[in-house]
């Protein structure tokens, strides 16, 4: 299948990127590189743009001639958010309603969209299925809901079928260490905590207040939430189990003809203190924690119920283990930080 990937030089871009090129898929990653990197596209072409730059998609469309659109490209950090909601409006908002009109002018017929747990703010009640009412907590999450709306009124109107998946925490790095985990500000918990056991492990033991997510103690954000140890608890995910269920996605979009809606995470919770104790764990380093106030937008449980797309898409996780996922990190981390 021919497929334009938004997006596919980050995080989860890439390794979806590399899944969909083992399976001798015609790949082209569509990107502006603000937070994704050129070489970790490892499959397929390669066009540097935007996707608010409608003569740049009005382009790169009709060269190609893609026949699914698989969508990653979006500012994905919740504190970022909730400090500067406009950009997660112009990124999100703007930038998909651009790729869309794009995508119909030149009749791609489906799409898959990377949603998000945060469409779901506070839970009512955990695991949480996907007809949960979705009040999102924080501006990133709202984006994605309004994105899931988009492309449902996109079906209606234009026909275009669409697969959103809401994914819980991605983690962990592809297991064969050809692609890592790289931001230039680094916020989410697992790259924190082993960034950190880098550190600590390479004896550059620096203050957190130096650290733009690479400092050596790790600030636990809140230990007052209502969970079993006052830290927030989240259902982490292993990257490459994120790729797998695009491809499934595409399979059955172009089987069904309809659109959904998935979660994807694996329905188990950790808190903050279990990943920093599995981090220990699998490192052998005495991370160092310290607890702090809260952070702004994050709701006290994500876990997901994930029978529908097990049931429905036929996905299974291959890594679901925490430790695992966090021993995939540590192989990169090891080497790359510190
Ligand atoms: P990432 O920042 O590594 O990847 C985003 C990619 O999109 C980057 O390569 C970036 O350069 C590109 N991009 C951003 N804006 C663009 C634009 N206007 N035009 C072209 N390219 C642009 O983030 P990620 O963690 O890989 O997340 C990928 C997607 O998954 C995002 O949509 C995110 O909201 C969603 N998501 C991520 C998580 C997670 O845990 N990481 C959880 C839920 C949802
Ligand atoms: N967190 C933390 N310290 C950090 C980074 C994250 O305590 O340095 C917490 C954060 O408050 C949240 C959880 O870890 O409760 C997961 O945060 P992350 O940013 O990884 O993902 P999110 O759930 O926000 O998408």
């Amino acid at each position: 299948m021919k497929i334009l990937v938004t997006g596919g030089a980050g995080y989860i871009g890439s390794h979806t990127v590399k899944m969909l090129g083992r399976k001798r898929h015609e790949i082209l990653t569509v990107d502006n590189l603000s937070t994704g990197h050129r070489e970790a596209v490892l499959f397929g072409g390669f066009e540097k743009g935007d996707i608010r730059d409608r003569a740049f998609l009005d382009r790169v469309f009709p060269a190609f001639r893609p026949e699914a659109l698989i969508h990653f490209a979006a500012s994905a950090v919740v504190p970022e958010s909730v400090e500067n909601p406009l950009l997660y409006w112009e990124n999100n908002i703007s930038g998909t309603v651009t790729l869309l009109q794009a995508a119909v002018r030149h009749q791609v017929r489906m799409a898959v969209f990377s949603s998000s747990a945060a469409v779901y703010g506070e839970p009512e009640r955990v695991p949480i299925t996907e007809d949960h009412p979705q009040r999102p907590a924080n501006p990133y999450g709202m984006t994605k809901l309004v994105g899931e709306q988009i492309l449902a009124d996109c079906d209606q109107a234009y026909g275009l079928k669409s697969v959103s998946l809401r994914y819980f925490n991605a983690a962990g790095v592809d297991p064969e260490g050809e692609l890592g985990e790289d931001r230039e500000v680094e916020t989410h918990l697992i790259p924190v905590v082993l960034k950190a056991a880098a550190r600590v492990k390479s004896g550059k033991a620096a203050g957190p207040e130096h650290s733009r997510g690479g400092g050596a103690v790790v600030r636990i954000f809140g230990s007052d939430y209502p969970t079993p140890d006052g830290t927030c608890v989240r259902d982490y995910i292993h990257v490459n189990d994120l790729a797998q269920a695009h491809i499934l996605a595409l399979e059955w979009l172009s089987r069904e003809r309809r659109s959904e809606v998935f979660n994807l995470g694996n329905g188990r919770g950790y808190s903050v203190r279990q990943v920093v104790e599995a981090a220990r764990r699998v490192t052998g380093v005495r991370i160092p924690s310290r607890d702090e106030p809260r952070r702004p937008g994050d709701p006290a449980e994500l876990v997901a119920g994930s029978e529908k797309i097990q049931k429905v898409l036929g996905w299974k996780a291959v890594i679901p283990e925490l430790e695992k996922i966090i021993a995939t990190s540590w192989g990169y981390f090891s080497k790359t930080a510190g």
